[in-house]
């Protein structure tokens, strides 16, 4: 089990990671003298519209969703945008007109439709398009000028989640110029605020100097006396082998393919092939345990099923050892859990991917002591795999424990006439 507390630590680390001006801390988290949560329920989520006009429970927000939170009594006007076909103002002012929150209480909305061209000429641009164009201070002044006079007193503008995708602050811009709080209504995926954020943490791995690798499945991995030493994507012109100290299994369960079940009952983890709490040797007991007919009966015991691991997330084995040296699994890989059900998968991810208090990570695994380095979806070099085949970092590493930089030490070298070693492909 994860537990609250790791996941309550996984989800504050998340949020200081990519810092305040793209996510909010959970607003009523309260620390005890212990370091525990002072609230024994820990905190409350907030209620957010989606782009259907449903009412959707969040924890942590955006800031330019923060006026966007709908509190009983409050009066909204939803702006759609006429070229941005994914988003229909008068359904989701419908639908939210007519919803209870949660919490009990309702709200008022009413809908407005403006010609906002994003892209010239284009009558179909879609949200990121729409996003890049609010980068701009001329774009957010032309759809200043279209809302000018259409806000009515103590009305909330809310706008499909287009509000820029590189410059934080549109949004509060925006709510100048119209002198109303302005908030942003997440969309369809891709999402822009989402973007956001793997913008920010792509900036974040290529400080650490973590090399990602977009898109290349994981189809191969070698064993060396019990420890998984290296896996091989499959790249353009050649399968290409990484090595590292450690790993983390971070490749989803059934919805991703990273588990699979044949016609016969055999469920499998395509990734490493490790064993699978909850499943039979015999496919035809699978088949039989594991589904059941009623398609809106309870929901499958298939998707429970996954890789049961340690408190350290090593993979375990039926004897509840761990099973194979080296590799730690985190997130929608683990066992136990209907996540779109128990709406549990964002937090079992980052729960899970919290290092407990006895280290676990091995420190060459992790790009920084926060940041572990390997994931099956994106494979990132530990430091000994980035040693081996760029001798700058090699340097790093022994310019650093001299107190010099990487070119320092390169230059040193170079006029003490030491060989450089050059970088070894697998
Ligand atoms: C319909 C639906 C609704 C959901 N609703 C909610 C909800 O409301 N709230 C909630 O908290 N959770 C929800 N979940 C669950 C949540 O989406 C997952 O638990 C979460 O995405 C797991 O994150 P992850 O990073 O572990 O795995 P994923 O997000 O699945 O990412 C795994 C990645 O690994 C990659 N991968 C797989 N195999 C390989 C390979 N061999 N080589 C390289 N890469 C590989 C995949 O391409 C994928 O990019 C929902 C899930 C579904 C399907």
């Amino acid at each position: 089990m994860i537990g609250r507390r790791a996941t309550a630590a996984g989800v504050d680390r998340f949020a200081a990671l990519v810092g305040p001006e793209l996510l909010t801390a959970r607003p009523d988290a309260v620390e005890d003298a212990d370091g525990g949560e002072g609230s024994a329920d820990g905190p409350a989520n907030l209620w957010l519209p989606t782009a259907v006009g449903a009412v959707r429970p969040t924890l942590l927000v955006q800031p330019s969703m923060a006026a966007s939170v709908l509190r009983d009594g409050g009066r909204y006007l939803i702006v759609g945008l006429a070229r941005l076909k994914d988003f229909t103002a008068e359904m989701v002012a419908g639908n939210l007109s007519r919803s209870e929150l949660p919490d009990g209480g309702s709200i008022q909305a009413r809908a407005l439709t403006v010609d906002f061209e994003a892209r010239s000429g284009e009558s179909d641009t879609n949200a990121v398009g729409h996003a890049r164009a609010l980068d701009h201070p001329d774009a957010i002044d032309r759809l200043a000028r279209l809302l000018d006079g259409k806000v009515r007193d103590g009305e909330t503008v809310l706008l499909p989640a287009v509000l820029g995708l590189d410059r934080p602050g549109v949004f509060q811009e925006l709510a100048e110029r119209l002198g109303a709080p302005v908030g942003e209504i997440p969309l369809v995926p891709p999402s822009v605020p989402g973007l956001r954020l793997e913008h920010r943490l792509d900036r974040l791995a290529s400080a650490q100097r973590v090399r990602v690798v977009m898109g290349a499945r994981v189809v191969d991995s070698r064993i060396e006396r019990g420890r998984l030493v290296s896996v091989t994507s499959a790249a353009a012109g050649r399968p290409r082998e990484h090595r590292a100290d450690a790993f983390i299994l971070a490749a989803g369960g059934f919805e991703s393919g990273a588990l699979t079940m044949d016609s016969y009952g055999q469920v499998t983890d395509t990734v490493l092939g490790l064993p699978l709490a909850g499943v039979s040797a015999d496919g035809a007991e699978n088949l039989r345990r594991l589904i059941h007919h009623d398609y809106w009966g309870a929901p499958q015991g298939l998707f429970r099923v996954g890789v049961a691991v340690d408190k350290q997330m090593r993979p375990l084995g039926a004897d509840g050892e761990p099973v194979l040296a080296g590799v730690y699994a985190v997130g929608g890989v683990l066992a136990g859990a209907v996540r779109w059900s128990e709406k549990s998968g964002e937090g079992i991810a980052l729960g899970s991917a919290e290092p407990p208090a006895t280290p676990c990570w091995p420190s060459s695994a992790t790009a920084s002591p926060r940041a572990p380095a390997t994931t099956a979806r994106t494979q990132r070099r530990s430091r000994t795999d980035v040693r081996r085949r760029h001798p700058g970092s090699a340097l790093g590493s022994a310019a650093a424990r001299e107190g010099r930089s990487a070119g320092q030490e390169w230059r040193r070298r170079r006029r003490n006439g030491r060989p450089l070693a050059g970088p070894r492909q697998p």
